[in-house]
Order: structure tokens, then C-alpha cells, then sequence
């Protein structure tokens, strides 16, 4: 396997966990096989038992799979990585891996909502307790903490209303107490944030967005810094069936080849979008960690080395003024997800969180003309010409 520790972070995004296969293909061929020959039965025994290198079954291990596995592992300055079917595949496995019966969980009030809704409708059945409380509060975090707490789970920045978690401070907390800590980094992505380095033990994304970045896959990852937590999940892993298939892995892989690029792209024309829409007299207020005006500005520039591409912003109006800018853009694509080469605009109010009553709206800080927004790789003129022209309408 290509070792690239001590390269810079194109050269690892390019070359990261490649291995050579029999014809020197330049890229790691997709290997859409679900089961692998032994070379004899002591060879299938020695695969079995972890005494020899050898691929079993492809739930279990795959080489495609096991590039990205590798590059992404590099990437996060982790032990080992494992691919999943999707995010939630990868979220369902850490809690199915780490909770039991009578254990404990804190998490970001603000979660993203299946990885909370999984807890309460789920893992509630089978006795696993859990508090949410506002992590960006550390005092929070403590008053939370029982002697039952196993696991500390937090998502920084916040979707949609990019709250910012000290990742560094709730590892020392967490640790004090012996707990883990899981940083969902999807947001980020390794370019910006690595959660590892900051003194979290396992690294978890939905791949879906930056990672793989072109809309076209659907899947996740968990990177653990020490071996033991990594057995422990891969365990689950291959008993849960969540395993990602060697055709994501394939396209994930050259996805994230061009992970640097497209956020250098997008960081760059998310940073005028914000000026200009904080400008802007139909807008009440713009959340973006870049912004002087966000509360956590000097914390985001401590542990992220960008700013990312996501942002939310309050149009004036309410709902009805937030449906009209959505009917409006005509370049920026009305979608939820994010993180892809594409502009994505979303209203949480009438999508995403339209579901749940006024009150729980706004208790969860979803406001009625909240906007949450995702900088793609166009041409910034254009979008800013999209969104000048949309809320002229408003
Ligand atoms: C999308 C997302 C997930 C879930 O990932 P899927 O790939 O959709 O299963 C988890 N966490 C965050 C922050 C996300 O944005």
C-alpha cells in the first residue's frame, strides 16, 4: 500500500492507500466480485484467522474498497477507516458497536436528525439512554455526563445552523471521564477540520457530500485512531451488512482526488456569497464561521483551516418570502445534501424541517426564513447574479 504520511495533502488526496494491481492500472480497478478463491485450505485458513493477507468476502473486505478505506484513513491521521453503504449505515454501526444496555450517550442537540431520530425510536427499545444538550456550551456537556456515559457525539459546524463545537476542549472533558468522542466531520471534510489530530478517537462522514462531492453516490465512513475501537467497529460492521460496494468505492475514489480543488473553489466564492448577502437590505442576518459577525469566528479559526462552503442565512419575510426566493434562483438547484460541485439552496422551514411544529422549530434554531445554502464550484459572478436576481423577486 502507498505510504503518503509525510506528503502534502494533494499528493495524499491523489495517491493515498493506491496499491499497484497485476497490469499497473494507474487507478485501483473496481473489483465487483462478492467472493474471493483460497490458493488452498491452509490459505483459507490463515485468511480466516488474520494470519495471512487475503481477500474472504466482499461484506468482510474488498481491495477497492480497502483503497479507499486506506486513503481515507491517511487523510484523518487515523489508524484504519472502514466504507459503509451510506453515513447512516456508518452512524448505526458506531452506536450498535459502542452502546449496550443501560449506556449512555451525549450528543449535539442539533444532530443530524436520523443520527438522533435512530436513538429514540431504536436503540431506546433495547435500553440505551441518551441526553442532547447544546454542545458549543461545554458546561453543558459536563452537567450531562453519568457514570453510564460510554460515548460523546458531536457535529461541528451544525446543520442547519452552524453552531460551532470546541472539538479539542470536549476531548479533554470526555476523556477525563474515560468516554469516547465521535466527530461527525462531514461538514469539513479532513481539507478543514481533522477531529483525530484535535483529540477526538473516531472520525465519522457522509461521503455523499464533500468526500466524494459529484451527487452521484450515496455513502460513509468511520476512521478510529486506536486499533482496538477499530476492531471493534469493523467487527460490527461485518455483522450489521452496512458495507459499502466496490462501485462507490470506485467513484468515491476519484471523487476525492479533487477534494482540495473544489474547496479551494467553493471556500473561496463562499466567503464574497457571505459579504454580499450580509450586505444585502432583504436579509436579516448571515451565518458563516468566515464572518467576523459569527459568534465563534476566533474558534472556527482555531481548529478549522478553512471556512467550508455551508452557510444559512435569514431572508426577511418568513416562510412565505423563503418559498419565493426557492422559486426564484434559477442556477442554484433547489436540493437538499451538499458538499458537491454543484449550488445547492434549501428552505428547512417548508423542506427538511416542515415536519416538525412551529415551536420545535424554533427551538431547534430553524427560523422561519432560514435559508441553508451550499457553494458549489460555479463561477462566483454567476451565483451571485442568481441570488441579486431571486430576491429581487422576494
Ligand atoms: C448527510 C449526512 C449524514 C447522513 O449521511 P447519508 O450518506 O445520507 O446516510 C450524516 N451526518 C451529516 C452531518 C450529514 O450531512
Amino acid at each position: 500500500m502507498n505510504n503518503t504520511d509525510n506528503q502534502g495533502f494533494n499528493t495524499q488526496l491523489v495517491h493515498a492507500g493506491d496499491y499497484e494491481d497485476m497490469y499497473g492500472s494507474v487507478i485501483v480497478p473496481i473489483y465487483q466480485a462478492s467472493t474471493f478463491k483460497f490458493k488452498n485450505a491452509q490459505h483459507g485458513a490463515d485468511c480466516f484467522a488474520g494470519r495471512a493477507d487475503g481477500f474472504i468476502y466482499t461484506r468482510i473486505g474488498n481491495p477497492t474498497i480497502d483503497a479507499l478505506e486506506n486513503k481515507l484513513a491517511q487523510l484523518e491521521h487515523g489508524y484504519r477507516g472502514i466504507a459503509f453503504a451510506s453515513g447512516m449505515a456508518a452512524v448505526s454501526t458506531v452506536y450498535m458497536a459502542l452502546l449496550g444496555q443501560g449506556k449512555h450517550i451525549v450528543s449535539t442537540d442539533a444532530v443530524y436528525g436520523p443520527s438522533r431520530g435512530i436513538l429514540e425510536r431504536d436503540f431506546s427499545r433495547f435500553g440505551v439512554e441518551y441526553s442532547f444538550v447544546n454542545t458549543a456550551h461545554l458546561e453543558e456537556i459536563e452537567k450531562a455526563i453519568r457514570p453510564q456515559t460510554v460515548l460523546l457525539y458531536i457535529e461541528t459546524p451544525t446543520n442547519p445552523t452552524i453552531e460551532i463545537t470546541d472539538i479539542a476542549a470536549v476531548a479533554q472533558i470526555a476523556h477525563k471521564h474515560n468516554i469516547l468522542v465521535c466527530v461527525d466531520n462531514t461538514f469539513c471534510s479532513p481539507y478543514t477540520q481533522k477531529p483525530l489530530d484535535l483529540g477526538a478517537d473516531i472520525v465519522l462522514h457522509s461521503i455523499t457530500k464533500f468526500i466524494n462531492g459529484h451527487a452521484d453516490i450515496v455513502g460513509g465512513a468511520v476512521i478510529a485512531k486506536d486499533p482496538d475501537v477499530y476492531k471493534k467497529l469493523r467487527q460490527t460492521m461485518i455483522y450489521l451488512g452496512g458495507n459499502m460496494d466496490p462501485h462507490q468505492a470506485y467513484l468515491t475514489s476519484r471523487g476525492v482526488k479533487t477534494l482540495a480543488l473544489r474547496m479551494d473553489k467553493s471556500q473561496e466564492s463562499a466567503m464574497k456569497i457571505a459579504q454580499f448577502l450580509e450586505q444585502h437590505p432583504k436579509i436579516e442576518w448571515v451565518k458563516y464561521p468566515g464572518l467576523p459577525s459569527h459568534p465563534q469566528h476566533e474558534l472556527a479559526k482555531k481548529q478549522m483551516s478553512g471556512f467550508g462552503t455551508m452557510m444559512s442565512f435569514e431572508v426577511k419575510g418568513g416562510i412565505q418570502a423563503g418559498a419565493t426566493l426557492m422559486d426564484s434562483v434559477k442556477l442554484c438547484t433547489l436540493a437538499v445534501s451538499l458538499g458537491g460541485v454543484e449550488t445547492l439552496i434549501q428552505h428547512p422551514a417548508s423542506m427538511t424541517h416542515a415536519g416538525l411544529s412551529a415551536e420545535a422549530r424554533h427551538e431547534a434554531g430553524i427560523t422561519d426564513g432560514l435559508v441553508r445554502f451550499s457553494v458549489g464550484i460555479e463561477e462566483c459572478e454567476d451565483i451571485i447574479t442568481d441570488l441579486k436576481q431571486a430576491l429581487d423577486k422576494v
